[in-house]
């Protein structure tokens, strides 16, 4: 077993600058997926820098009608703040639909943004895997990919992004406050994930040592009537086959705005640009969701285990809107 030593840092500061400062150092926040992947040998740091004592888990209601959420609040806290149930349903939801209570109370949101894949083969240190040694294969594309991606794919990696929170906060355009040694800036959720392409090994935009701050969800009132769909193998505990993350701004029927994304089918939380585009002008009914789930899902490159994944998200995305429709969908 190797060794791992660990450090608690006592401010950001002196966060960022220890792990920085020290390519084989990793922050180390809720340890949900982390502590999984040390005890598999994914992740090999020499060292862990605990951030948990750090002053980033508050929840910021802004007179503008945005939230500034620390990145170390947890996952529960956050899907129970009245400020997220009532002005931004979605995220409540997606928040509520991951994992497990246990996790929910102990994962960061920050985390949640940095979760790896769960690709059986990224967890496997005897299978070629492109993403954790690049350039040795990868060991999904003839081998089992039913959960596996058909958006965003590329043929080194297919591996499908995760997160729920991630899929409404890309929905929502919220921003990532990141800090590093040469100061803060701000990243747009849907730029902080990135497509496989021919680099998978790299997920984030991050450059080494920057550390997750908190994360802003800008004020859209057309949120406050939103949803997040799910749909899974069983209902608790499990991963996305497919998701929608769907708010209308409806006026005498016509959809005069669309905010769409979808989960469980991309390499990263995939906003729906296609269909909020057909959607946009149109009156609110299912023969105009139909035709925009389908353009969206248009360019799925399906493979022999996961073919069933294209018809699936488009259901989910048209029960989605016709769900936010029935509720009116107004802005406030
Ligand atoms: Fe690795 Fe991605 Fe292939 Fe899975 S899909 S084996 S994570 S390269």
């Amino acid at each position: 077993m190797r060794a791992i030593s660990y450090t608690r840092a006592t401010d950001v500061p002196a966060a960022v600058a220890a792990v920085t400062s020290d390519p084989g150092s990793s922050y180390l926040a809720g340890g949900t997926t982390e502590v999984d992947l040390l005890r598999l040998d994914v992740l090999r740091p020499h060292r862990l820098v605990d951030i948990n004592r750090l002053p980033l888990a508050g929840i910021e209601d802004r007179s503008d009608g945005s939230l500034l959420i620390g990145a170390l609040a947890r996952m529960s806290e956050v899907a129970e703040a009245r400020a997220v149930v009532e002005r931004f349903p979605m995220l409540s939801q997606a928040l509520l639909l991951g994992a497990s209570a246990q996790l929910r109370n102990m994962a960061s949101m920050g985390g949640n943004l940095m979760q790896r894949v769960r690709c059986s083969y990224y967890r496997d240190p005897e299978s070629a895997c492109n993403k954790r040694v690049p350039g040795s294969g990868c060991s999904a594309l003839e081998g089992v990919h039913r959960g596996h991606a058909i958006l965003g794919t590329s043929e080194h990696c297919i591996a499908t992004h995760p997160s729920d929170m991630a899929v409404a906060l890309v929905a929502l355009d919220a921003v990532v406050h990141v800090e590093g040694t040469k100061g803060s800036r701000t990243i747009p959720v849907d730029d902080f994930f990135l497509l496989p392409e021919d680099t998978p090994e790299r997920e984030h935009p991050l450059t080494p040592g920057e550390l997750i701050t908190a994360i802003e969800v800008p004020p859209v009132p057309m949120a406050r009537r939103s949803l997040y769909l799910k749909v899974r193998d069983r209902e608790s505990y499990e991963f996305a086959l497919a998701s929608a993350a769907v708010a209308l701004a409806l006026e005498d029927g016509v959809i005069r705005e669309a905010r769409l994304a979808l989960g469980g089918v991309a390499t990263k939380p995939w906003r729906a640009h296609r269909a909020e585009d057909i959607l946009v002008g149109e009156r609110a009914d299912v023969e105009v969701f139909v035709r925009a789930a389908a353009a969206e899902l248009a360019p799925a490159v399906t493979r022999p285990m996961n073919g069933f994944k294209a018809e699936l998200a488009r259901r989910t995305l048209v029960r989605a809107l016709q769900t936010v429709a029935a509720q009116g969908g107004r802005t406030a």
